[in-house]
Parts: C-alpha cells; structure tokens; sequence
C-alpha cells in the first residue's frame, strides 16, 4: 500500500521560492569586486533568479545544459545558484585556482555553453577562451558600464544588461528530483580531474541535513558568513541551507584577508561563519596583535582540512567562540561528520570535551560510514583501529560524470581515500589520506598529529609532516615547517617540543625549515609537490 501524501519532488527552486515568501526581507550582503557593499534581500535575489532563467531560455540553452561560473562569493553568484539550477540547467563552479590548462580542460569535459566570471578572473578568461570550444556566450559578473572594451572575449556582455533585458515573471518548473543540479571537478592531484553531479534531490537532502543543530546549526537567527568559496563543493551547501533557514547570508567577495573578513564579521554583526583553518589562521593572526575581540560570532565550522588543536583552543578559550570540525569531501556534497558533543558529555571536564572537539565527528544522518582493512574486512569502533574510511548516502556520489574512471563503489560503498579510526560513540578521527600514511617499522604514524603538535609551537605558521625512506625502518617522519615573521625556533627546540607529547618513535627524525609549503586549488597541502621539492632530502643520521 503506498502512501497518501503529496508527492512533490525536491527541487532547488523550491529554496529559493521559500525564502522569498517566508524570509524576503531577510538580508544578502556581498562584497563586491569593485570594493563597495551591496545588500538586498532574499525577495529581490529570488527575482533576479527568475531574470536569470529567462536569460537563459533567451539564449536558447536545453534543458541539461552546463552553464559555468567563476566567481567569488556574491550575490550575482547566488543568483546563478538558483536561476540556472531552478531551470533545470547545470550550474558548473570551476575552481579559479587551478591551472588554466586545467580549467579549459575541465569546461570542454562538461561542455559548457555559458561561462559567468567576476571581473578578476578577466585575465584568466582571456587566457583560456581560445581553447573553450564550447563555450558559446561569456557573461561578465559586472554593471554594463564597467564591461570591458577590447577584451578580445566573443559573445561578452555584462551580466547586469543580459537578465536586465529580460522579465521577472517566471513559473519554476518540476521535473524529476534525481535531474542533475549542479558539478564540481575534484582537484584531481593525481589523474585528470573527475566531477561530482550532484541532484535537485542530493542537494535538497544535504541542504536539510546541514542545517541540523547537531550538523551546522543555522537558523533565521543566524547572519552566517561562508568563506568557503561557491566555486568549489557549493560552498559546503551553504547557499542552499541558508535559503532553508532564511538566515542572512554574508559574502566576502575577493577580500579573504584577515582585516577584511574581520571587519565584515564585526559590521554585518555575523553569527556564525565557516572556512578552512588557513583562512581562520590569517583572521586570527590579524586579532592577536591589536587585542580585537568579537562582538556577535558565536560559532564556526572548520573543516576541508584536519583544524589544529591550537586554533580549535584559541578560539574557544580566546574569543568564546565554538569551533564546529567538520569533515567531508566533494565526491559527499560535501558534508560527512561534525563534531559536536553528546549529552552523556555534558559533565566532562574541558580536556576531557575538547579531546572529542579534535575529532572529525560523528556521522550525519543520511551518511553511513565505515572503516575497513586491506582485505575489505569492517574493523572495530575503539577509536584506535585505523582503517580506510568508506561511506554511503543519498548525497555521495554512485559514480562520476560520464562515468570516468569506472565505478568507484566497493560493494555499495564509497572509498573515501581517508585513513581513519571510529571509537565507540561513533567520533570519526582522520589520521591521513591513504597515499600520505607513514609506515615506521610496520606502524602508522599519523602525519596530523604530527603536524598539529608543531603548529601548536608558537613560532611556526604552517607545517607538512611526509614519510621519507629508512633503511631500517621503511620510512621515517620528517617535518617541513614554515615559521611565523619575526619568530625563531631551532630544529632542536621543535624537536624538543615533541616530548611528552606523542610516543617517542613517532618523533620526527628532521626538522626542515622552508619559505613556504605548496598548496592545492583547494588551499590543502600538496604533499606530492612537497616530496618532490625534498626528493634530494637525506635524513641526518644517514
Ligand atoms: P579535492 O581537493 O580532492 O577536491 P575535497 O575538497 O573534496 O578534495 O577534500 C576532501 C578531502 O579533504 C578529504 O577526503 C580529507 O582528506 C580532507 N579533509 C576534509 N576535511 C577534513 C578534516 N576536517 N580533517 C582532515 N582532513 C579533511
């Protein structure tokens, strides 16, 4: 017997219809290129959308059809959120930070028809059209007065004259909920780059999921400032989850310094932000010195990569304010576990509670996960077993678009590329990507709690720890670490440092003092690049 309620597929056009009738003059700030704010509110962003699918149809693109876009965080961005999905076109957000050979090899791989890009990257769109050969109309996020003569672009108009030309009346349509809604090509630092396409009805799902109180936690109450970026994972569904709740939503455009993001969270009175520990470090180098406090943010989700246990410290014991870790990736939409605490741990002491806040966090509802040896064999939740992490959901991907690399799935499961433990109340700790464990003397070493103990040093700003080749030991730990301006340490005093605070073997063997550790698309350490800049490295005793 089948059920009687209604049956309404779950699209992303419903977001938007929803928070224009239910929180329309709930505020969307935005920095834009041009420096300047501009706010407007969810009602006048749900008619810009509209203006946005009949620009769209204007320009004659199927239903399907891939509409590309780099550009910032923004309000012109989020309209392109909604006006493309909603109308059942593919919205593709491409990374601006990778290669540009990359980029033009990711948009003929989606065969885009339409690339939508913030004025900075003009240069980089200069340099790839040429090879774009499906790219058809480039819309320039900008007022028709500030398009730029003689760009050499073809098909260029501002994105201000084209849905100005067009009406604000617009039916959304439905359709099937499994319809593809939007792409993200992973960085793919090994390979050509694979995309995720994500559904009307993963992305729904993973929007209500997100804003759990026990996942991000967002409410109408909220003004949340998302520095994660929309060009890469949808800004961790943000977007989407914030037209859910009819929080007001904060956008940092370019200015992703410290002084700018702390300004903005201070002017705008921000709640609740997120972003990865290398955009907060800058945020909370910027405080330190001039002894700046906040006055609203209450919260903020970290994750992309592991948080040290320094930052997770200094925000909540410095500034009151509650890191939420978070993990997951862009094959997941791209939310697995948050690490919020259960009620059991409400009368534990603060060691004991924030033991717990390291970890990555426990599996959302929607996200089944599981830890597996060599062989495939599931292996206990004690917290000190560490396995390959594998998961499954409604918002994780069953394969990639058209259908690279063959089906990722082990028996139903996605393999995440993560080594990790799970203890018994179901924290999930990340320990390594699989290709960075160390193996010492037939043991794991974890390189992120190497690496968290050093940046727990107050002289060092960054650190990469990798495994180099022992003769004895297989592989020993090294560290490369960048030090903050103006501190010294010596090899010998980090060293040092490490006693007491992790098993003796697991003590680097070297410490190695660079300018700067390379850094991905997405702003994580590019450990490959890492080894092959120390490929001549020898270790001192040898
Ligand atoms: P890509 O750069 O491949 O697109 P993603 O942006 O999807 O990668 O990042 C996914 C990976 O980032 C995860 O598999 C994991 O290794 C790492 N990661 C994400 N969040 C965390 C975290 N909180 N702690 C440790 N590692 C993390």
């Amino acid at each position: 017997m089948l059920g009687l309620m209604q049956n309404q597929p779950l699209l992303i056009s419903s977001l938007i219809e929803f928070a224009e009738r239910h929180h329309g003059d709930a505020e969307i700030v935005s920095r834009r290129v041009e420096g300047d704010l501009h706010r407007y509110t969810y009602k006048e962003a749900g008619r810009r959308s509209r203006q946005v699918a009949n620009a769209l149809d204007a320009l004659k693109l199927n239903f399907g059809d891939r509409v590309a876009t780099l550009a910032w965080n923004g309000y012109r961005h989020f309209e392109l959120y909604y006006g493309v999905s909603g109308s059942g076109r593919v919205l593709h957000t491409i990374n601006p930070r990778l290669h540009p050979d990359q980029i033009a090899w990711i948009a003929n791989h989606a065969e885009d028809q339409v690339l939508c890009f913030d004025l900075s990257f003009l240069p980089l769109v200069q340099a790839v059209h040429g090879k774009c050969s499906s790219i058809k109309h480039y819309i320039a996020l900008c007022d028709a007065d500030k398009l730029p003569a003689d760009s050499g672009i073809p098909n260029l108009q501002s994105y201000e004259s084209w849905i100005g030309a067009q009406s604000d009346s617009y039916v959304w349509p439905s359709f099937d909920e499994n319809t593809a809604s939007g792409m993200c090509y992973t960085s793919g630092t090994t390979g050509n780059p694979k995309a995720a396409l994500y559904s009307h009805r993963s992305s729904t799902l993973h929007a209500y999921a997100a804003a759990l109180p026990d996942v991000m936690c967002m409410s109408a109450r909220d003004a949340i400032l998302p520095v994660v970026p929309m060009f890469h994972v949808n800004a961790w569904g943000i977007p989407y989850s914030a037209a859910l709740t009819g929080a007001k939503l904060v956008f940092p455009g370019p200015a992703l310094d410290g002084k700018s993001i702390y300004e903005l969270l201070e002017a705008e009175k921000v709640t609740y932000a997120a972003g990865v520990p290398t955009v907060w470090q800058m945020l909370l180098s910027h405080m330190k010195p001039g002894g700046l406090r906040f006055s609203t943010l209450r919260r903020t989700v970290i994750g992309g990569s592991a948080c040290p246990p320094a930052m997770i410290k200094a925000f909540n014991d410095d500034y009151g304010v509650e890191v939420l870790h978070a993990w997951g990736m862009t094959e997941m939409s791209p939310l697995g576990t948050l690490c919020t605490l259960k009620n059991k741990h409400d009368a534990l002491p603060a060691e004991e509670k924030m033991k717990i806040r390291l970890k990555q966090g426990r599996a959302i509802y929607g996200v089944d996960m599981k830890i597996v040896d060599e062989a495939g064999k599931e292996l206990p939740w004690d917290g000190k077993t560490f396995g390959d992490l594998h998961v499954k959901g409604p918002w994780i991907v069953r394969e990639y678009y058209k259908g690279e690399g063959g089906s990722p799935l082990v028996d139903g499961w996605f393999p995440t590329g993560d080594v990790a433990t799970i203890d018994a109340d179901g924290y999930m700790q990340v320990t390594d990507r699989s290709k960075d464990v160390i193996k010492s003397g037939g043991e794991w070493i974890s390189s992120i709690e190497i690496e968290n103990i050093a940046v727990a040093h107050p002289a060092v700003a960054m650190a990469a720890c990798i495994g180099v080749p022992h003769p004895k030991w297989d592989e020993r730990p090294i560290i490369a670490v960048v030090k903050k301006p103006g501190m010294e340490v010596t090899r010998d005093e980090l060293i040092k440092f490490y006693e007491g605070k992790t098993a003796k073997w697991q003590i680097p063997d070297d410490v190695v003092f660079v300018d700067a550790i390379p850094l991905g698309a997405t702003g994580k350490m590019l450990k490959t690049r890492l080894r092959e800049l120390l490929k001549d490295y020898k270790l001192p005793q040898l």
